[in-house]
């Protein structure tokens, strides 16, 4: 009987690695072996330290991977796999392999820099500290990466295909259609990657992509993200308030920080940063847009066009593209980061990572969090045990670079700008399914979210739902 091994993203929001073996049940022998997702575990060094155990069957008997977007969470465990001897194909759209190209390489400059930094400051436990891949074996995995169109059928072997269908996540980002024929059954699973937003409007602010995951989906088993299982987001436009903040920072002389994602996020924010100073609701500071793949980034939103939301659309348009608006300027050399450190006047820094988990944003936190002028702004999810995290809730100090640096800056939080859809929106989206699939396993969420959208789908919709627990397998009957 084919089966499921969750091998990441199971009891946390990050790691997502889910294995499907064709036949053969526990002995795995013989079975077409397929990972959906090969993301990095974040936050937590319980969790980090996964990063470094290998997968639980060797890297070479797994004949592809399908991949759901371009967060690292799902992707950023790929280099690891390849070096360890994967050598399959890795389907995914070609706007999600355009985003890979940039932040696979980036993650792992980002850990060959982080291991020389404790090596030279010896402030790592292991000696020495090594990354878990570099910049050139990242490139290097992306040489598997193959294009796969949306709503396009794709046969991997006799007995398994899939086919992409919208997430509305992020750029590019989708759930993954399969279908299983073993023993002359069929039998369908829907993967739903990240769930992006299924409302739109004011309350669901600066959406780069179109909202609305695709609807109707016919599955037998389901295993569906849980990031937002038990929260709401607010509502409210957040837009009055969050110009307020920026205001009264720069009249009390302070900086705006801002850590966010170098993709999506990071776009989105510089997007309504725009939108609010041509309406005049926030000075025209000048907005420092620190990551090196910013420039990237916003190249690959500028070429795939055909995902955009009528905002988007509408505010390029109008303005061009982002790399020529005079207020933004994009720091892409270490150089021009630094200069941002001594900036003394009034400005807003965007940068990356959205966790404060590494990257240029530690230095910039660093330098601000001690002076209570300043505000961080969160605009993002914070895994539990990330820097971010820790800032975000009140904490008085946190680590950085081996040092407590105080915490003193005025902090702010906002929620609307998730890319995750929440509770409501995940209930609305699954009443569009034509009927009840057998099973339905909660990934990516943290335990409590999980349990409780369990709950709810039991409740409201009477499905018959588990919560996926790490290394589990289950049958697909
Ligand atoms: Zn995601």
């Amino acid at each position: 009987m084919p089966y499921i091994q969750f091998l990441g993203a199971a009891g946390t929001v990050t790691g997502s690695k889910h294995l499907i073996n064709t036949a053969n049940g526990s002995s795995g022998a013989n079975g077409f072996q397929v990972l959906i997702d090969c993301g990095m575990f974040q936050g937590q060094k319980e969790w980090r330290e996964r990063n470094w155990q290998d997968v639980p069957i060797p890297a070479d008997k797994i004949d592809a991977v399908i991949l759901t977007h371009a967060h690292l969470d799902h992707c950023g465990w790929i280099p690891r796999l390849v070096k360890q001897g994967f050598r399959g194909p890795i389907y995914a759209t070609s706007s999600t392999i355009d985003l890979c190209s940039i932040v696979l390489p980036d993650s792992g400059h980002l850990q060959a820099e982080d291991a020389d930094f404790y090596n030279r400051h010896q402030k790592s436990k292991h000696h020495p500290a090594l990354p878990l891949y570099t910049l050139e074996e990242a490139e290097q995995s992306l040489e598997y990466f193959k294009p796969a169109p949306f709503e396009q059928t794709i046969q991997l072997s006799p007995e398994l295909s899939f086919c992409f269908v919208r997430a509305a996540h992020i750029l590019g980002s989708c759930m993954a259609e399969i279908t299983l024929n073993v023993n002359h059954q069929s039998r369908r699973l829907l993967f739903s990657g990240d769930i992006g937003r299924v409302r739109s409007g004011s309350g669901c602010p600066g959406k780069v992509v179109r909202s609305g995951p695709n609807e109707g989906e016919v599955a037998d088993l389901v295993v569906m993200e849980s990031t937002y299982g038990n929260r709401n987001h607010p509502t409210d436009d957040p837009c009055p308030q969050l110009a307020a903040l920026i205001r009264q920072t720069v009249e009390r002389g302070g900086s705006v920080v801002v850590p966010a994602f170098a993709v999506e996020r990071t776009q989105k924010f510089i997007f309504m940063l725009k939108e609010m100073m041509e309406a005049g609701q926030i000075p025209q500071v000048p907005v420092f847009c620190d990551s090196p793949m910013a420039i990237k980034a916003v190249e690959v939103f500028l070429k795939h066009t055909e995902e955009y939301s009528d905002q988007t659309k509408k505010l390029i348009h109008q303005y061009g593209s982002p790399l020529d608006w005079p207020n933004v300027r994009f720091a892409s050399t270490s150089q021009e980061s630094k200069k941002i450190n001594d900036s003394r006047f009034p400005c807003i820094i965007i940068s990356s990572s959205g966790m404060a988990t590494g990257g240029r944003i530690l230095h910039h936190l660093a330098q601000r969090l001690p002076d209570p002028k300043n505000l961080v702004l969160f605009i993002g999810f914070q895994a539990p045990g990330t820097r971010g995290f820790i800032i975000k809730s009140g904490a008085p100090e946190v680590k950085i670079f081996g040092d407590m640096v105080p915490i003193r800056a005025q902090k702010a939080a906002f929620e609307q700008f998730s890319d995750h859809a929440d509770t409501p929106e995940l209930l609305q989206w699954l009443r569009t399914f034509p009927q009840k699939p057998s099973v339905t396993y909660l990934v990516h969420g943290e335990p409590a979210a999980a349990s409780q959208l369990r709950d709810n789908m039991t409740k409201q919709l009477g499905w018959n739902v588990q919560v996926a627990q790490w290394l589990q397998k289950v049958d697909v009957k």
